[in-house]
């Protein structure tokens, strides 16, 4: 049985130091128990953040601690009504080959569901993540411009699809000309900035020529700040992530861009809220999204996009690359 373990806190960018390959017996279910392999490890922004000793929405793993993570696992042998050898379970048991659990949090996909990997991404938290955060807190109308960063990752996408069926003029924002092409080719995007540009706050401006209704904040940094001007009176921002920040030693050098935050905030009247998908939505939302997600992706409607890396020893490497915008797609580690 592999684990990966937190060796240290990181600062900054993790590095090899950071997690530590173990390798340990494989655990014997007791009574009320059963015993999971995992076969997809879905890798998320928001592991940088659990590797901190901070104060947030989830408590940090402890150093000692298998690092955690949602992975996709087969039932091994199980004692539990509900579960048996051979189902696919959705469950949080980290990066690690085998893993007990008492069921609790553990949803069961049956012996063999369809895309098993996608309630890892499209029908699972970034999936749901996208629509609660759009239609929730963003309410999008038809006609307004949406703007979204991270446009090719699993929230960014599905945000823009969902907005653009919702009768809105869409604007992406990605790294990369092959990104950006995927956004407005394949997703359907009415248009795709590469952040990266030269002259990135003067194209977006020039693809938002009525201003932005709605910004679905995924990065923060110099996306904001391009941004900020752009907003229009009324203007609603959920506040989903700010990746750009993860990495963050200390506080960023330059000017301070709090004045023109809460300037804009207060003269354009802009609603903006932070959500943490597991607890800011009711059930109901939920049961929404599972319907309408499981009809668009059946029509065709929305697209998917998954990059799979192979192997539970890629898993640190491909979390950097996923940090840094080195991931096309929704990162999942193919464990077994
Ligand atoms: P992605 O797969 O989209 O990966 C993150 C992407 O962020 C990278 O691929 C990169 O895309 C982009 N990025 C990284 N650094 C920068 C930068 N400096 N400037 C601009 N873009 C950058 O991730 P997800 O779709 O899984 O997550 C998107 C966001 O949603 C994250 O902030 C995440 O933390 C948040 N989130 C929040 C949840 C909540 O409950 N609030 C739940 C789930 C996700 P590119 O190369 O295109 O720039």
């Amino acid at each position: 049985n592999r684990r990966f373990v937190l060796a240290e806190r990181p600062r900054g960018l993790p590095d090899e130091r950071t997690l530590r390959l173990e390798q340990t017996q494989v655990p014997c279910p007791g009574e009320g128990q059963m015993l999971l392999r995992t076969l997809h490890l879905s890798l998320d922004p928001y592991m940088r953040g659990r590797m901190n000793d901070a104060k947030s929405y989830a408590k940090p793993v402890e150093i000692g601690e298998v690092m955690t993570g949602q992975v996709i696992a087969e039932v091994v042998s199980s004692s539990l009504e509900g579960f048996a050898p051979g189902d696919h379970v959705l469950a949080g048991s980290g990066w690690q080959d085998y893993a007990l659990s008492d069921g609790t949090g553990v949803l069961n996909l049956g012996q063999a569901p369809e895309n098993p990997s996608w309630s890892l991404g499209i029908l699972g938290m970034p999936g749901y993540t996208a629509y609660a955060g759009l239609l929730k807190i963003g309410e999008p109308k038809p006609g307004e411009t949406v703007v979204v960063a991270a446009a090719s990752g699993p929230v960014g996408a599905t945000v823009g699809q969902i907005a653009r069926i919702r009768g809105c003029r869409v604007v992406g924002i990605a790294g990369g000309a092959g990104k950006c092409a995927h956004v407005t080719d394949t997703l359907g995007f009415d248009a795709c900035i590469d952040h990266r540009a030269e002259d990135f706050a003067a194209r977006l401006a020039a693809a938002c020529p009525d201003g932005i209704d709605v910004y679905f904040e995924n990065v923060g940094g110099k996306v904001l700040y391009a941004v900020l001007p752009l907003l229009n009176p009324f203007a609603r921002v959920p506040v989903c992530g700010v990746v750009s920040w993860y990495n963050l030693a200390g506080l960023p050098e330059g000017p301070d861009h709090g004045p023109a935050i809460m300037g804009t905030i207060l003269r354009m009247k802009v609603k903006m809220q932070g959500f943490i998908i597991f607890d800011s939505f009711p059930d109901s939302t939920h049961d929404d999204f599972i319907r309408d997600m499981s009809r668009w992706l059946a029509e065709g409607s929305i697209h998917y996009r998954e990059q799979i890396v192979e192997g539970l020893e890629a898993a640190p490497a491909a979390l950097n690359d996923l940090l840094a915008g080195r991931n096309f797609g929704k990162m999942v580690v193919r464990v077994a």
